[in-house]
């Protein structure tokens, strides 16, 4: 045997394509398209760099305090991480050390499966409707974990607080991470639920409605039991996880709540055009409750129509597989511009 044989084989999880130039329109990660706050180009210009020289604090103290007093709760039930990729891959390790397959949707984040398998734990997918819509009684069977991003990516569609209900009364014996990447843009949030549930963690990141991607900040919200795991895995593993210009950038954009809103309405607005425009031009696609959208065509096929915007230098989400999304396009909703400029391009390919 050779210590090639030892290596991890994994395939790893694919991003959205970064591609290497300028002056193109980049509508392929669900980035925001509006800048962060003000306040937090002031708090990076301000940022001490001599303050790199020491660590920074362990849990990121100061955010944590941001976050709670943010969302009216005590910061003990704060967790947070580099990105809510790196808080869910820790809510993986640290709750679903059960035997029993984790479970949650065939069409969802594509990262759950590639954490399964990088940590061994069994897991079963459990189709959507042909809707793409998660019903919560397809959730009442043996697991040793649920996992459900609400609302749900690819397909942008929310559901509500009933749902959420059924899915942990469902599940008494098992955790219940709800993954809330998009739920600013018009989703329910689980928050009113983790009084009753202790068995619930939400998850949370500053990626999409906080335009801050590049620097990394996810949270999670529970009770005393999932976030002391939480903090262990994290300890085992990896002690200061949030750098201090994040830390100090991450409360600016806590204290700018007047403009977190207008970029979230912003957004919404264009969205919703975006979604009109669309459909008048034959493409089929849920109501988004997200930053994107999710369409598909009767007549043109989602990879030509990829590929043609591509060669205008429009970049676009496309899906090989799963084969059940194989037709689909994820079209991230970017600024009036932007969306101008891609509406038009579809209307040049469909005439
Ligand atoms: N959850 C979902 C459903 C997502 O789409 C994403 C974005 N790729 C994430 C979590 C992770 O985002 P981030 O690590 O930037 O917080």
């Amino acid at each position: 045997m050779s210590w090639k044989d030892h290596l991890i084989k994994i395939a790893p999880y694919v991003a959205g394509e970064q591609p290497d130039k300028k002056d193109f329109v980049k509508l392929n990660a669900n980035e925001n398209p509006y800048p962060p706050s003000p306040l937090v180009t002031k708090a990076i210009r301000d940022f001490d760099a001599e303050d790199l020289k020491r660590y920074p604090s362990a849990d990121a103290v100061p955010l944590m305090k941001a976050i709670a007093d943010d969302l009216g709760t005590d910061s003990s039930r704060i967790f947070t991480g580099n990105g809510s990729d790196d808080v869910l891959a820790l809510c993986f390790r640290a709750f679903f050390n059960s035997d029993k397959p984790v479970i949650f949707p065939d069409i969802t984040y594509s990262f759950y499966p590639v954490w399964c398998r990088m940590y061994g734990i069994p897991f079963k997918t459990v189709p959507v409707d042909e809707d793409f819509n998660i019903n919560a009684a397809d959730y009442a069977r043996e697991n040793g974990g649920v996992v459900i991003a609400n609302p749900n990516a690819p397909t942008s569609i929310g559901r509500d607080l009933d749902f959420m209900r059924q899915i942990l009364e469902e599940n008494p014996d098992s955790v219940v991470i709800s993954d809330e990447a998009y739920v600013d843009f018009g989703g329910h949030t689980a928050l009113p639920l983790l009084g009753e549930y202790e068995n619930l963690i939400v998850v949370r990141t500053f990626s999409k409605s906080r335009s801050m991607a590049g620097s990394r900040i996810g949270f999670a919200v529970g009770g005393d039991a999932l976030i002391s795991a939480l903090r262990a895995a994290k300890d085992s593993y990896n002690s200061y996880p949030l750098d201090s210009v994040a830390i100090k950038a991450g409360c600016a954009s806590l204290a700018d709540k007047a403009y977190f809103e207008q970029t979230v309405e912003k957004v919404i607005a264009t969205r919703t055009r975006l979604t009109q425009k669309l459909r008048e031009m034959g493409f089929v696609l849920p109501d988004s409750s997200t930053n994107f959208v999710f369409a598909h065509h009767d007549k043109y096929r989602a990879e030509d129509i990829y590929k043609y915007l591509v060669s205008k230098d429009i970049y676009v989400r496309y899906f090989r597989s799963p084969e059940r999304i194989s037709d689909h396009l994820r079209i991230t909703v970017g600024t009036d511009e932007q969306t101008d400029l891609l509406i038009n391009t579809l209307e040049s390919y469909i005439k």
